[in-house]
């Protein structure tokens, strides 16, 4: 359902899955709608990119029984920017494509980005935009800290040389119509990613990664909600 119109004409939409069950945070209600202080993290998250200059459209991704409450929840953001609440799917890669089948037609660059990770900044949001602008698609990763080690039946197979390795976050950003084309062929091949950035590099599109954020954390259990939530004591 459409919340409301007009809005900054920019070719860019967001799209925020947020139809997860959250089932590793235990408790009845998802992860994205517990408060991170005064708000759900999905409308702090949604903030981000509803203040955004750049994002001209936005459409959150949620589980069917949440659609009414979340447009309640969205209305003082969809004041500054169109907002779209959707149903989404299975799995996270459904939800995306919910997504994709509901913003404008004249988008050029879709944004993704995870309900879960409430600290985004606007940089990096600028930064995945004017990327994927430029080269198709752009992810943001970090360098891998720790030894990573691969496992069978409870002995170490092999070490893998962590130097090459990154662990990716959302914001991803993509031209819309490579977007499509992976989604397209992933459906079409059955093959299910845990990232947007995999199903276009099974077109063999390069995908561009740029440097992550050590505070966009992606909240899972309820130890990540603790330690958000004192995060974010300190920087509001
Ligand atoms: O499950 P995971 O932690 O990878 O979820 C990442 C994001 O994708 C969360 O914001 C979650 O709500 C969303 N998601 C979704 N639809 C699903 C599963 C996850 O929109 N079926």
């Amino acid at each position: 359902m459409k919340i409301s119109r007009g809005g900054r004409g920019t070719d860019v939409a967001a799209i925020i899955p947020a139809a997860g069950a959250g089932t590793r945070m235990g408790g009845r209600t998802p992860k994205q709608f517990r408060r991170l202080t005064t708000s759900p993290l999905l409308v702090v998250t949604v903030g981000h990119f509803a203040r955004h200059p750049a994002i001209g459209s936005i459409v959150v991704v949620v589980p069917p029984a949440y659609t009414d409450r979340v447009e309640r929840l969205v209305r003082p953001l969809a004041r500054r920017v169109p907002v779209t609440v959707v149903a989404g799917g299975r799995e996270r890669q459904d939800s995306v494509r919910c997504g994709l089948e509901t913003i404008p037609e004249a988008t050029k660059i879709v944004v993704v980005h995870d309900a879960v990770r409430p600290f985004v900044s606007a940089a990096l949001i600028t930064a995945v935009i004017e990327a994927a602008r430029r080269e198709g698609a752009a992810i943001c990763a970090l360098p891998v800290k720790e030894t990573v080690k691969r496992v069978v039946d409870g002995y170490v197979e092999s070490t893998v040389d962590r130097s090459a390795l990154r662990a990716v976050q959302t914001p991803q950003a993509f031209q819309a119509a490579l977007l499509r084309e992976a989604h397209d062929k992933a459906r079409r091949d059955a093959f299910l990613g845990t990232d947007e950035a995999m199903l276009v590099e099974r077109l063999g599109h390069p995908v561009r990664v740029l440097p992550g954020l050590e505070g966009n954390v992606k909240i899972t259990t309820p130890g990540d909600l603790r330690k958000a939530r004192n995060l974010r004591r300190y920087r509001w």
